[in-house]
């Protein structure tokens, strides 16, 4: 994305972004490097090992499963990426066709946008794990079926119990939707804390949606806020 597109996107959602006079980049927040400590002499803990062993073991499946059709279309499975780790899990609807052929989550237009939006809040993609609810890329990006997410659900819950995030960001209506079990539209989903076995869960916009309508952006933004909000109100 050039940086007058994302200027916009950043302006259009109303986050403040200045221009440094030496230069023609836009200038958002960088987060600060973080101190690294040597791991060079640090023999791994028996948990740490096994969490590693479940991590490879639940990859593995991932990448060999064949529960559903989406297997005989499909590229390749897209795990997800990021820190295993984290505080924020953030989970979209389902690869499309950049990331079939990348193997990684949100790495076309939207996931562009949405690594933006994430930079706003302080975020790097390596801070977060991000993950879909299908592993597998629907052809022509249709939306999931019922039968696939049920599937695919065991993978994501898996994820999830590895991860113990802080906070949940349901990326778009279906994502939303599906984790919530409910078929209540987008706008009364949004705008609230829900809580999914007990980790709280912001729904956000798709930035697919974002990107045809500037007008959300304010939104999304919102959103955000209010997931920064939540987590930093867990952590006391
Ligand atoms: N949309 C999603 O929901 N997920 C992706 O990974 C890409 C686009």
């Amino acid at each position: 994305m050039d940086n007058a597109t994302r200027l916009q996107y950043l302006q259009a959602m109303g986050i403040d972004v200045w221009v440094s006079r030496t230069s023609s980049q836009p200038v958002v927040y960088e987060p600060l490097p973080e101190t690294k400590l040597s791991t060079d002499n640090i023999i791994p803990e028996p948990a740490l090992i096994n969490t590693q062993n479940n991590w490879t073991a639940l990859e593995t499946e991932v990448a060999d499963c064949t529960k559903c059709s989406l297997c005989k279309t499909r590229t390749q499975t897209i795990f997800g990426t990021g820190n295993k780790t984290a505080e924020w899990m953030i989970i979209g609807e389902a690869p499309g066709q950049s990331e079939d052929e990348q193997g990684k989550p949100f790495v076309g237009k939207a996931g562009q946008l949405l690594t933006e939006m994430l930079r706003a809040v302080g975020l790097d993609r390596d801070d977060v794990f991000i993950t879909n609810i299908l592993k597998c890329r629907p052809p022509g990006n249709r939306d999931p079926k019922p039968e696939e997410a049920e599937s695919c659900g065991h993978y994501l819950r898996q994820q999830r119990d590895l991860i113990q995030p802080k906070i949940i960001l349901a990326v778009g209506r279906i994502a939303a939707q599906t984790l919530l079990n409910t078929d209540a539209p987008l706008a009364k989903l949004r705008g609230k804390v829900h809580t999914l076995d007990g980790v709280p869960l912001v729904v956000v916009y798709h930035p697919a949606y974002l990107l045809r309508s500037l007008i959300e952006k304010r939104k999304a933004w919102q959103d955000l806020q209010l997931a920064l909000k939540t987590i930093k109100e867990t952590k006391g």
